[in-house]
């Protein structure tokens, strides 16, 4: 049994590598407020290996098996984008083939897919280097910045190299773009003015960077409607954690909070002290105290117009935090508080 003031982190069985958080596009959705802004802190070949030794015995390949992938198995490398960086990307999963990691995939906004041959090298490049399939992102937010040709080239080009291992997220997007017959880019308005209800049959996370950017879709409620939720299972699942490019171990989608640094895996998955982080410390408890605590020593005034969700309320609190501090270590990395917006 853990002790009290510890929290325990079961060993992950499915991981993204988050290469960097610097991206071509900056989407009004992005749950890690990735964009061309950020400094481009790509990691050194050997900090990905030392990262991947420490994940490659527990990371459980896709129910399909190691040479199939699927979005809550095995192992992936994000960002951000990871091909603005192709030659680090290649080597990585050189590594992760190396050390036998199943089920590795890759995720792309498809921004550098302008030409059929390049795309064919890349992939192909990346298959013989391990690489067992893809993930191609399609949705109105990425379309506002990615000409529609260009993902339709990854999926048509990802097919003929990695087949049914070309995952597509959203497919529902895909399929509505392709009898709507876009091409180019369009807006988030002018998308809507051909497809007013698409959002509904989509997945959207209010997290992150959709908290503020998308606030306009979401009913909202006041911060105590969530007071009573905690976020243990959130931070303490197994499944599609996150190591990124500063050694941050991010529990899932939870951008912006590390709950150690992931050199030091062992020692997480033994237990994390929560005596010295009190952000996390009331996040395990409860949203209420989470908002107690901002309140009493940060100052923090509840927003008039309201939350859209708890994780709403979660990041407002804690860039309110960041903004006066850089006392909390478990509010890393500061940078994605200065992109929310
Ligand atoms: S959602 Fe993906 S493509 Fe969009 S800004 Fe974030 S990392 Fe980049
Ligand atoms: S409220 Fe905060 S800690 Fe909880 S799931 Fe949302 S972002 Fe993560």
């Amino acid at each position: 049994m853990m002790p009290r003031g510890m929290l325990h982190l079961p060993k992950p069985v499915s991981a993204g590598i988050i290469l960097s958080y610097k991206c071509s596009s900056t989407c009004k959705h992005c749950m890690y407020a990735c964009s061309p802004k950020w400094r481009a802190d790509w990691p050194t070949e050997r900090s990905i290996e030392l990262i991947l030794r420490k994940l490659a015995s527990s990371i459980k390949p896709s129910p399909k098996g190691c040479e199939n992938v699927s979005l809550n198995h095995g192992l992936h490398f994000t960002g951000g984008e990871p091909f603005l960086n192709f030659q680090l990307l290649l080597k990585a999963v050189m590594i992760a083939d190396e050390l036998r990691i199943p089920s590795i995939f890759v995720e792309t906004n498809c921004f550098w897919c302008v030409d059929d041959e390049q795309v064919r090298e890349k992939f192909t490049a990346l298959k013989q280097a391990g690489l067992k399939g893809i993930l191609v992102s399609v949705n109105p937010f990425i379309l506002e910045q990615v000409p529609f040709e260009r993902t339709q080239r990854a999926i048509k080009i990802g097919r003929e190299i990695f087949g049914g291992n070309t995952m597509i997220y959203q497919e529902t997007y895909y399929h509505r773009f392709k009898s709507l017959r876009i091409s180019d880019t369009l807006t988030l308005d002018q998308y809507l003015e051909r497809d007013a209800w698409a959002l509904r049959f989509s997945e959207l996370l209010p997290m992150g960077r959709a908290c503020y950017r998308l606030k306009h879709f979401f009913a909202k409620y006041p911060a105590k409607a969530f007071f009573d939720e905690s976020c243990i299972s959130e931070l303490t699942r197994s499944w599609h954690v996150h190591v990124d490019n500063y050694f941050n171990y991010v529990a899932g989608y939870c951008g912006g909070i590390s709950l150690g640094d992931a050199r030091d895996l062992d020692a997480l998955t033994s237990g994390v002290d929560l005596q010295d982080k009190p952000v996390l410390n009331s996040l395990v408890e409860s949203l209420g105290r989470l908002y107690e605590f901002a309140v009493r020593e940060f100052n923090y005034r509840e927003r008039e117009e309201g939350y859209v969700s708890k994780c709403h309320l979660c990041v407002d609190i804690r860039r309110h935090i960041v903004e006066q501090t850089d006392e909390f270590k478990e509010l890393q990395p500061r940078e994605l508080y200065f992109n929310l917006e």
